[in-house]
């Protein structure tokens, strides 16, 4: 099944798909089924340029119009709104309690074997950082009054570049900290953790009680589960995973699953949402493609492996409708208009364990000196009060938010995640000369298939 999809205005985000004689036309977060006449006729009149008589263009191309019009400005908004966060994330430390052989965190890398086993003897120890609370508590007040200007709920996203629970008392402290700077700012409180689910029954009863949604995360049946990851001494994880999910539905506490996609998973995708759903009890699943390239040693996905990822992707999404949970990935979102995953593109102020704030997601371990571009607050924020580098956001923004030439015509031009973060455009010099990896091809892959599913009705969900 061949698709071919063609851009049909020369300015805006309108295109056409053609496939097995079938014509839809596409404008971002709306899709519909026309004929191909239909469509060749709008493909000449948005040629025509900008002379062109609206009344010859019909409902449907001022329709697409409108909504190109739109998607182009939030597009553009994104580079010039100011930035006023409403969520803070703290990664509370770098330690863990796990071992997983994909961990792109900084204190989980150790030297590997050629065959990639973990070269224990040349590990040197990793030096354990904590954040201080009272950077937390000038970066909440700096985001509480954001989210008072603006009218909305301050959002606490507890995460780890390891396991945040291990850092337990400090856990419980941030979220009495959190709710008093709430307080004191007259707006509402929501949070999120992140766990791996290795955690005591009476914490993961304590979380499930004091937090508004938990993402666990899992990698499927307990043979993957197990193998991918392990505890520090090797040991399989899969039954406390389950008995953690089973407390969060005892709760009950709405929770989603992150599974982690390898090349060693990828044709099981459907076995591992059914695992999720059916054994886990969860109704959102994510799935993630293995990070590979930047700081991990494990060799990930290649472009040849982009067809097996998408067919896996979209037989486990077909089971989640028939049962009733949602399936999703993060990398394209058509019906969102967004770029990569660098938080001063989300009003997110992300903290690293050394209390230095970061712009990329990645940076678990502000101590990495290859991070310090992404730094986005002042260079010492000790006892002074939080400062954030608004310039460097601006600089920051501007080069991620540059539009690689292939992406130019492209269907998902206006809501990709493009190649991060294998491919960092932040630190790219010429984006002219991208060739597709395997995340573009995934994303063009799966946006076309969504886009010909929702216009003509199936499982599949846009
Ligand atoms: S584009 Fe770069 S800075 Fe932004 S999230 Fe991706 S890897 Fe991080
Ligand atoms: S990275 Fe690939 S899928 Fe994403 S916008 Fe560019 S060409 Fe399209």
């Amino acid at each position: 099944m061949k698709t071919l999809t063609t851009r049909i205005h020369p300015k805006l985000p309108i295109f056409r798909l053609d496939e097995d004689g079938d014509s839809y036309v596409y404008t971002p977060g709306y899709s519909c089924h026309i004929s191909k006449t239909e469509a060749n006729g709008l493909q000449v009149s948005f040629n025509k340029g900008l002379g062109i008589n609206l009344l010859d263009l019909g409902v449907l191309g001022n329709d697409l119009l409108d909504r190109a019009r739109r998607s182009q400005n939030q597009w553009e908004s994104l580079a010039e709104s100011p930035f006023e966060p409403v969520c803070l994330t703290v990664y509370l430390s770098n330690r863990c309690n796990l071992k997983c052989n994909y961990c792109f965190a900084a204190s989980a890398r150790v030297p590997r074997h050629e065959d990639n086993s973990l070269c224990m003897q040349d590990t040197q120890p990793h030096k354990p950082v904590v954040i201080r609370e009272e950077v937390v508590e000038q970066a909440a007040e700096f985001v509480a009054a954001h989210c008072a200007n603006r009218n909305m709920p301050f959002t606490l996203v507890l995460h780890g570049g390891g396991e945040p629970s291990i850092e337990w008392g400090l856990l419980k402290r941030l979220v009495s900290l959190t709710h008093r700077v709430a307080d004191k700012f007259g707006v509402d409180w929501w949070s999120y953790i992140a766990t791996n689910g290795l955690l005591s029954e009476s914490k993961a009863r304590w979380m499930a009680r004091n937090f508004n949604l938990i993402g666990l995360s899992c990698d499927g049946p307990p043979d993957i589960q197990n193998r991918q990851r392990p505890t520090l001494q090797n040991k399989g994880t899969a039954k406390i995973v389950e008995r953690t999910a089973r407390i969060f539905n005892d709760c009950p506490i709405p929770f989603t699953v992150r599974s982690t996609i390898t090349p060693a998973t990828v044709h099981r995708q459907a076995e591992i949402l059914h695992y999720i759903h059916d054994r886990l009890g969860a109704k959102e699943i994510h799935f993630e493609p293995v990070y590979s390239g930047w700081n991990t040693s494990l060799s990930g996905f290649s472009v040849a492996d982009a067809g097996d990822f998408v067919a896996g992707f979209l037989d486990a999404q077909n089971m989640a409708v028939n049962l009733c949970c949602d399936l999703s990935i993060s990398g394209a979102r058509p019906n969102e208009i967004h770029g990569p995953f660098c938080n001063i593109l989300r009003d997110v102020i992300q903290l690293t364990p050394d209390g230095s704030a970061s712009s990329c997601f990645l940076c678990t371990d502000g101590n990495k000196s290859e991070n310090a571009t992404l730094s986005i607050s002042s260079v010492n924020v000790s006892n002074t009060k939080f400062l954030i580098d608004f310039s460097r956001i601006a600089e920051l923004r501007r080069r991620v938010l540059r539009i690689p030439i292939q992406c130019l015509d492209c269907i998902n031009i206006y809501h990709c995640a493009r190649e991060c973060p294998k491919h960092c455009l932040v630190h790219e010099g010429d984006i002219t000369i991208q060739s597709t990896g395997f995340r573009c091809s995934v994303y063009k892959n799966l946006t076309e298939r969504w886009i010909i599913s929702h216009a003509n009705p199936s499982n599949v969900t846009l």
